[in-house]
């Protein structure tokens, strides 16, 4: 990589060839600027607004956390990393392994990060998924497992595959739903859940129907409350998982937070993702059309009336830092969220350079995202009135069971990708052959729908 702070490379949406960038700032916004020597100068794409949060006040320093389990070539062939798995220098392991189980679909979304047909197609065996899953533990050990498609609910051996992974050592497993079998099929999701699925990262946009018929093309708001009832039932935890739209619902992300909290402790998290232009989107993306992290972290602040402010949000110290933002709440004695983090606090204690982080942000997924009995009500300060437990006491069984995790995602595509980011990507998809390809490159599609990984379709 360029030894310039603002150089980096990308790709050009076009060919898909790797290209030299440039980070630059214009009026506190920052921009990818590059050109492809094919197809000339392709503009600047915006990266990340000025406020609440700069691009460099949202920096946190890279890890050490070289990962085991890089792949074994000893030099790479042209096109790495986006070809081949991962590169000998990628710098994080893998934290979440993303496994389509399969193609297809039981909506046909107009926004669709893995365009899933819709029509049957050849899913990967059973046997062919514990390969995958072999090939993960021989890179490094068990990791968060997640089930995504298509739709991974409509496989009937879904809960196999879920036990499956159980035995071989996989102990935080996620599927990644529509929620629709789940809401209609109790006999199915009662197999889940003695299977060992440890939570749903359930698909939700909105919180009336305008904003589902517009995003997936039906009204969908009442299944998903049926299935939240369902997974309250098999005390299987819930993330809601809304994809952002500038002018479509990110008017909604306050009532989706308010939302969550009705549903603390079965609801354990709301997972924002921005659009992105990978898979099947509308057309190529304008500046003004896209929705980034500070803009979410200042709509959140609004939307909740100050409930959740920015200041409470941190960035990650596992993938590059403008990937994602991440806050924890505790539900109060007054149905008022209490964050429990804070932006200084992480500014000041710089994550350490350790081979162990980022198996404590596996551990920090695991006990956060998933159900637990529920505690007593709290005793927070300014509400000490009671008797019984230690205050303390209280106070830990209720974070342990009525935690909220706001968080998000940004993801990358053919014309904001910066491969220096990527090469700090830790969710990565397993392919048939047992590689693991960063998610961004995994899903990359140029004009005309052009892919880097046209062999997913030939399972
Ligand atoms: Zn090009």
């Amino acid at each position: 990589m360029p030894d310039s702070p603002d150089l980096t490379e990308s790709l050009c949406p076009q060919c898909l060839r790797r290209i030299p960038a440039r980070r630059i700032t214009e009026n506190g916004s920052v921009y990818l600027e590059k050109s492809c020597p094919a197809h000339g100068y392709l503009g600047k794409a915006l990266l990340w607004n000025n406020a609440p949060r700069s691009y460099s006040e949202w920096e946190r320093p890279l890890d050490k956390n070289v990962p085991r389990n890089r792949e074994k070539e000893p030099s790479p062939p042209p096109g790495y990393p986006l070809r081949c798995g991962l590169r000998p220098d990628h710098k994080q392991r893998t934290c979440t392994a993303v496994i389509e189980a399969t193609e297809t679909c039981n909506l046909r979304c107009p926004v669709c990060f893995a365009s899933s047909p819709g029509a049957p197609a050849k899913d990967p065996k059973k046997e062919e998924i514990a390969r995958m899953l072999r090939s993960l533990l021989d890179a490094g050990g068990p990791c968060t497992v997640q089930f995504s498609g298509g739709e991974p609910t409509l496989r009937d051996d879904l809960p196999e595959l879920v036990a499956l992974s159980r035995k071989m050592g996989f102990d935080h497993l996620q599927i990644n739903t529509n929620g629709i079998r789940l809401a209609e099929d109790a006999d199915f999701g009662r197999a889940l859940a003695d299977a060992g699925a440890s939570v749903a990262f359930l698909q939700f946009d909105g919180v009336d129907d305008s904003v589902y018929k517009r995003i997936r093309g039906a009204g969908l708001f009442e299944t998903k409350q049926r299935t939240i009832e369902r997974c309250a039932e098999l005390k299987l935890g819930v993330i809601l998982v809304p994809t952002l739209l500038k002018g479509v619902n990110d008017d909604h992300i306050g009532r989706i937070i308010r939302f969550a909290r009705k549903w603390v402790p079965v609801v354990k998290g709301v997972h924002f993702q921005p659009m992105t232009y990978l898979g099947r989107y509308p057309g190529k993306p304008r500046n003004e059309a896209r929705l980034l992290i500070p803009d979410i972290l200042d709509a959140i602040e609004k939307q909740t009336l100050g409930e959740l402010k920015v200041e409470n949000f941190i960035p990650p110290g596992c993938e590059e830092s403008h990937c994602s933002f991440s806050a924890l709440a505790v539900l109060g004695k007054d149905g008022r969220l209490i964050p429990t983090t804070h932006f200084d606090s992480v500014r000041r204690s710089r994550p350490c350079c350790s081979e162990d982080y980022a198996r404590r942000s596996i551990d920090h997924v695991r006990s956060r995202w998933r159900y637990m009995e529920p505690g007593p009500m709290p005793i927070l300060p300014g509400n000490r009135a009671g008797s019984g437990p230690a205050p303390e006491d209280d106070l830990f069984e209720r974070i342990r069971s009525h935690s909220l995790s706001i968080s998000g995602m940004a993801f990358q595509d053919a014309w904001n990708i910066d491969l220096e980011r990527l090469e700090r990507c830790c969710v990565h998809v397993v392919t048939p052959e047992g590689k693991r390809v960063p998610f961004c490159a995994y899903y990359m599609t140029g004009t005309r729908g052009r892919r880097l990984y046209p062999a997913r379709k030939e399972y």
